[in-house]
């Protein structure tokens, strides 16, 4: 009796070995993160990399059984076809679970890949025995052994890989791209061998049509089932690095705040009011605006410290800085530590008027405060003394100029007797010949 022709379709060929290696990238992808997660996580990672192995198996095979042109009626037997997937999985869970441990050494190894390449032979073999034909067939054994251990080399080598991808986390894109192509071609390279293995014979053998399905819809299930699971496994890893990447956001954040924070405070300090005072006052030559600057010091703050303590002293900064901040309105405004008991308070926009205004309302709302200061040459309680300077920036001068021309101010409002605003454009004519900003 002369055998039957079998022809292949090359297309669902190459299909068929595709699939089977996007499946096992993402059951590479889902396997990593069983390592690396404890618990119910690290359940759900293996659970999704078995299932996703196993599909990847089981519609390889049923795409490369569609691949097979026979000149017979093929159809399959469906409780057979869904016992062929369970195993596939199961097999490809106690391989994951095995390869995802802490250490993996020889015996995890020859176990491993005696297992999958077991669960592939298996599935396969149990996937065939699911069709029903006229078709008798026949099997050779060495064959089929070769298949088998075909099965189980190439798995051994892909699984080698995939333990190996976790600890070198620089190569990892790479190495698993290879890990997946190896397995998909083992998983491939297994089924067609053991499609050689098989020779089918003219018949009459009748078969009883219940629940079975022609092959062309198991094909067409797998490349679906196996499409739509590797994008809800890139979904995922998509979805989680997002979130590691908003954790390392929020940590950027907190070490930039505190990077522009004082300490004691916890209004900006003096590497925040460098940077940003010379990029606002840029920012004001370019736009035509005005921008002022307010040096605040406390006076007679060593007085204090002495008869009250550093400790009342410096609950007495951190009153005063928050009393400065609650003082400023506009979105640009701030306040900084300049000093031990100096700040610097920018305010963009700002021309003469409203600059005194905010100094003023600033040294009142201090005032208010009635800490006690009674060895002050100023006041019985502490007080502040405020250098004020407003200016139009120009290509002519220097945000360090305007800083100078403040604390000049400063100096005069203490020469005055503290305890008050002093505009650095009434005594300073440099300030006045820097924009004219001032008048
Ligand atoms: P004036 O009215 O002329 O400004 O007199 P002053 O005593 O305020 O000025 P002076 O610069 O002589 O003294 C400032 C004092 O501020 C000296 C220092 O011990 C104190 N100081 C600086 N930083 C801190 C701080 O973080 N905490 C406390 N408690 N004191 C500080
Ligand atoms: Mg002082
Ligand atoms: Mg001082």
């Amino acid at each position: 009796m002369n055998p039957v022709a079998v022809t292949y379709v090359s297309w669902l060929v190459a299909t068929s070995i595709a699939m089977s290696i996007i499946a096992s990238y993402a059951a590479f992808s889902f396997a990593e993160r069983v390592a690396s997660s404890k618990g119910m996580r690290s359940i759900a990672w293996l659970s999704g990399g078995a299932v996703a192995m196993g599909l990847g198996i089981w519609s390889m095979h049923y795409l490369g059984m569609l691949a097979v042109q026979l000149p017979v009626e093929v159809v399959y037997y469906v409780p057979t076809v869904i016992l062929s997937l369970g195993l596939a999985v199961l097999a490809s869970a106690v391989v994951l679970a095995l390869v995802s441990r802490e250490q993996m050494g020889w015996p995890q190894l020859v176990i491993g890949s005696v297992l999958m390449g077991a669960g592939i032979g298996g599935m396969h073999y149990v996937g065939m025995a699911a069709m029903r034909s006229s078709a008798m067939h026949h099997y050779s054994l060495p064959i089929v052994a070769l298949s088998v251990l075909v099965a189980v080399a190439f798995s051994a080598v892909a699984l080698w890989i995939s333990f190996y991808v976790r600890n070198n986390p620089a190569q990892r894109e790479w190495l698993r791209l290879a890990g997946a192509v190896l397995m998909g071609s083992g998983i491939a390279a297994m089924h067609y061998t053991a499609m050689a293995a098989v020779t089918y014979f003219p018949g009459n053998m009748t078969y009883n049509l219940r629940h079975t399905v022609h092959v062309t819809a198991l094909g067409v299930a797998g490349v679906a089932l196996t499409t739509g699971l590797v994008l809800l496994a890139s979904l995922v890893a998509a979805f989680l690095d997002k979130k590691k990447y908003q954790a390392l956001q929020a940590s950027l954040d907190e070490l930039k705040t505190l990077s522009t924070q004082d300490g004691l405070t916890g209004v900006f300090n003096r590497r925040y009011f460098d940077e940003t005072f010379g990029n606002e006052w840029k920012r004001a030559a370019r736009t035509k605006r005005s921008i002022a600057l307010l040096v605040v010091d406390v006076d007679c703050f060593k007085m204090l410290n002495d008869r009250y303590g550093h400790t009342a002293g410096d609950e007495c900064l951190r009153k005063i800085a928050h009393t400065l901040v609650e003082e400023i309105r506009r979105p640009g405004d701030f306040v900084a530590r300049y000093g031990g008991e100096e700040f610097a308070v920018v305010l963009p926009g700002a021309k003469v008027e409203g600059a005194l205004k905010v100094a003023e309302a600033m040294r009142m709302a201090v005032l208010d405060l009635k800490i006690p200061n009674e060895d002050s040459v100023a006041y019985e309680f502490v007080t502040l003394s405020i250098g004020v300077c407003s200016t139009h920036p120009n290509s002519g001068s220097s945000s360090m100029e305007m800083l100078e021309a403040a604390d000049a101010a400063l100096y005069l409002a203490k020469a005055r007797g503290r305890n008050c605003s002093q505009l650095a454009g009434d005594l300073i004519p440099k300030v006045l010949q820097m924009g004219g900003g001032v008048a």
